[in-house]
């Protein structure tokens, strides 16, 4: 009796049903998320199992539509006489600790004479409360390895773990509200992170140059994440953005170049300069439709996008065949691959850094029309020739970058709105009566 239930509630916990409008993962084939009606059908499944100082993995996968995403899970300590009796770690002695203004609690302010490498914070110090973990608490300590913070706690300060070069585990308790810059910056051993549910921003420059961390749960308490934010954090393949966020900051996925899939989430506006600059590995990019503004540069060098789609609400944006679009403003923000540009008048610039970096972008039809194309637009594609309709009027510095392009001008001359240094070679450039189309193919005559 006591087996058929135990099994029943294991059944419960391993199949978990999710209505589409909860939906935690990007991509889902099936779901009709509009009404709710359709679900998700996750099978669990341990791709890494946790211990009490080490999180592990569990896969969520969806039975119906094979959709997936990760959670970072964890096993509580058996502490006995200050210590684990699973894994060793002691409540750490001889901590450093500082008391508040007002005498009642403490935060800790160094390792003092602790020399473990898997440590627990005491909930105590002198018979109060800890309460914070300080500025620079364990900046620079290089042998740190596992760490647990106690329920209690209310604030980590800015670069308390600044360059815990071997820090590979660290458990951080809801109670814990505020987290400060720099906090865990270059912690370059550092491979998944949960954090706490209550904390309203993901500070600046948090996670900067985690080398290691490949997955991060944020939670959707957050409603900013800032800039540099998880800056350099090339490892990092799985990231949700919760539909709290509204604002993404500059900077704020620069080189990230493990991530595969985004999805902008309804609820994000604004999405600043640069915020995922050089995501390499980036292949697709979903927009929602709450999104109003989008930096020129937000998804400059992402090389390997393919695919790029708006939500259909978006009032700001729009998609055609793979090009992020300004509605009213007419400009492809941003192309990729497999772009190819309206021709019905619904862009009439081509904006700076479009197609930067697109490096399987070998050639593209520029439609009459087209008045302006900006700087730096096809830097690094590998357009070899591009044909330059009469409508262009206006071209910005160095389109091409230093790629060598062949340029078939219809202008019989340069415009005064062309930049001097529109392109690097003025003699792979022909003018109106210098070519012509042979087989619909331009050549010079
Ligand atoms: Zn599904
Ligand atoms: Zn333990």
């Amino acid at each position: 009796m006591k087996k058929t239930l135990f099994s029943t509630i294991i059944l419960a916990i391993s199949f978990l049903i999710v209505s589409c409008g909860n939906n935690q993962a990007a991509f889902s084939e099936h779901s009709n998320s509009s009404n709710g009606a359709c679900m998700h059908y996750y099978k669990t499944n341990v791709n890494k199992k946790a211990t009490c100082f080490q999180s592990g993995v569990t896969l969520y996968t969806c039975s119906k539509c094979g959709d997936s995403y990760e959670k970072i899970v964890w096993e509580e300590h058996k502490i006995t006489d200050n210590k684990c009796s699973v894994c060793d770690a002691l409540i750490a002695e001889n901590l450093e600790f500082e008391i508040s203004d007002d005498g009642k609690t403490y935060s800790v302010a160094g390792i003092g004479k602790c020399n473990s490498t898997n440590i627990i914070i005491p909930t105590e110090y002198n018979n109060m409360p800890i309460v914070s973990i300080g500025s620079n608490a364990f900046s620079k300590n290089e042998s740190l390895q596992y760490i647990t913070i106690p329920d209690g706690v209310k604030s980590i300060q800015g670069e308390a773990f600044q360059n815990c070069t071997s820090l590979i585990g660290i458990r951080i308790p809801n109670s814990v509200s505020s987290i400060g810059s720099r906090a865990f910056r270059r912690c370059s051993s550092l491979t998944n992170i949960v954090l706490p549910d209550k904390i309203k921003t993901v500070k600046s420059e948090l996670f900067e140059n985690c080398d290691s961390l490949t997955n991060v749960t944020i939670p959707n308490s957050v409603t900013i994440i800032e800039h540099s934010a998880f800056d350099g954090c090339n490892s990092l393949t799985n990231v949700t953005i919760p539909n709290s966020v509204t604002s993404i900051g500059a900077g704020a996925f620069d080189g990230c170049d493990s991530l595969l899939r985004l999805t902008i989430p309804e609820g994000v506006t604004s999405i600043e300069a640069n915020a995922f600059r050089q995501c390499d590995s980036l292949t697709h990019l979903s927009i929602s439709a709450s999104v109003k503004s989008i930096a020129d540069t937000s998804f400059n060098y992402c090389d390997s996008l393919i695919s790029i789609e708006v939500a259909d609400n978006n009032s700001t944006y729009h998609s055609y065949q793979n090009c992020l679009i300004d509605t009213k403003k007419k400009i492809l923000i941003r192309g990729c691959q497999n772009s190819t540009i309206p021709t019905d008048g619904s862009v009439t610039s081509i904006g700076a850094f479009a197609f930067t970096d697109c490096k399987n972008l070998y050639q593209i039809t520029i439609p009459d029309g087209i008045t302006s194309i900006g700087a730096y637009a096809f830097n690094g594609s590998s357009l070899n020739q591009i044909v330059i309709p009469n409508s262009v009027t206006t071209i910005g510095y160095e389109i091409f970058g230093t790629n060598i392009v062949y340029a078939y001008c219809e202008a019989t001359s340069k415009p005064d709105n062309w930049d001097s240094y529109w392109t690097w070679f003025p003699d792979k450039v022909y003018w109106g009566s210098e070519w012509e189309y042979v087989d619909g193919v331009p050549v010079k005559k």
